[in-house]
């Protein structure tokens, strides 16, 4: 069987353009969106994300201004700079870029962003609201993957999805997510037995684990839809996946490519909270 593969850059693009058709019509009667990035030191990794969602800002009209801190930057420095950015009526999203510096405590940090304007939706009040299937903003790669699936009209319902993961930021809330859209959810971890005998059984299998091409034929039922949305690093530089693609491009019903996949969608997704984020502001 040759999988369908899901094309993150294509879904990410279409996505984007909608959201500047929406964004240009708000424009004829109220001010820009704005989305506001702060760096705390100067990982490139990370300035490589901040870039790509800066990119994507531009092309929805959103408009992104990116704020620095150095490295050794005290808690209380990062929890002012937070606050002033709470404060500014000319941003509506306010994204914190993780990792931060190790003697910084991200998830305190985390909560002093306004909710309102938390468009990684890391705040505990829009996670509680997640899980009480109420409105708010939700995080970015999960929302990513569940429109990727939606977009291959992949059934959920009724389907046995296995995440592989329990990250805050991917695998708990897309599994509440898969939860809520009516599918039976098991989520592994690196403390599970028998991984291979848990993922067989997947009709939706998602791996957001972090460790290069893991997930081999062997572990993957024929004609699963397989969400791949690990970003490793190899050492010849070049970027892999959580999933062997080429084992899984002739036995997976469904596969995200990595890089293209899960990534823009991510990032798109990310300039949707921050629109979601700035009609609930302007409408106050
Ligand atoms: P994390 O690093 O916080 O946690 C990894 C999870 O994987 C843990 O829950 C751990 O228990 C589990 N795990 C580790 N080894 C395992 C194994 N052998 N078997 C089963 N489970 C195992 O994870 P994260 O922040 O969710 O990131 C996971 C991956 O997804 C990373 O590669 C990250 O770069 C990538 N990521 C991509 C995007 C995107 O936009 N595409 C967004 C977020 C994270």
């Amino acid at each position: 069987m040759t999988a369908q593969l899901i094309d993150g850059l294509a879904l990410a693009s279409q996505k984007l353009q909608s959201l500047k058709q929406k964004i240009e019509t708000l424009r004829l009667t109220h001010p820009q969106p704005g989305l506001a990035t702060l760096l705390v030191g100067d990982d490139p990794a990370s300035r490589i994300y901040i870039r790509n969602k800066a990119r994507a800002c531009a092309e929805a009209g959103v408009c992104s201004i990116h704020h620095t801190l150095p490295a050794n930057s005290t808690f209380e420095e990062v929890v002012e700079k937070i606050e002033s950015l709470n404060q500014d009526p000319l941003v509506h999203g306010l994204l914190m870029q993780l990792p931060l510096p190790p003697h910084l405590d991200a998830k305190k940090l985390t909560q002093r962003i306004d909710r309102r304007k938390d468009v990684d939706g890391f705040n505990w009040q829009n996670l509680g609201a997640l899980v009480e299937g109420a409105s708010g903003l939700r995080p970015c790669t999960p929302t990513a993957i569940m429109a990727m699936l939606e977009s291959q009209k992949i059934p959920i319902k009724g389907a046995h999805a296995v995440v592989l993961g329990r990250s805050t930021i991917v695998g708990k809330p897309v599994a509440l997510m898969l939860v809520e859209r009516g599918a039976t959810v098991t989520i592994c971890h690196s403390q599970t037995r028998a991984l291979e005998a848990m993922t067989r059984q997947a009709d939706i299998l998602v791996v957001a684990i972090g460790k290069p091409r893991l997930v081999g034929a062997h572990m993957v039922k024929a004609g699963a839809a397989v969400i791949d949305v690990g970003i490793n690093r190899l050492a010849d530089g070049k970027i892999c996946g959580d999933v062997d693609f080429e084992a899984l491009k002739e036995h997976a019903g469904w596969l995200t490519p990595v890089p293209g996949g899960v990534g823009p969608m991510t990032v798109a997704m990310l300039v949707e909270n921050t629109l979601q984020a700035y009609c609930a502001l302007i409408e106050k």
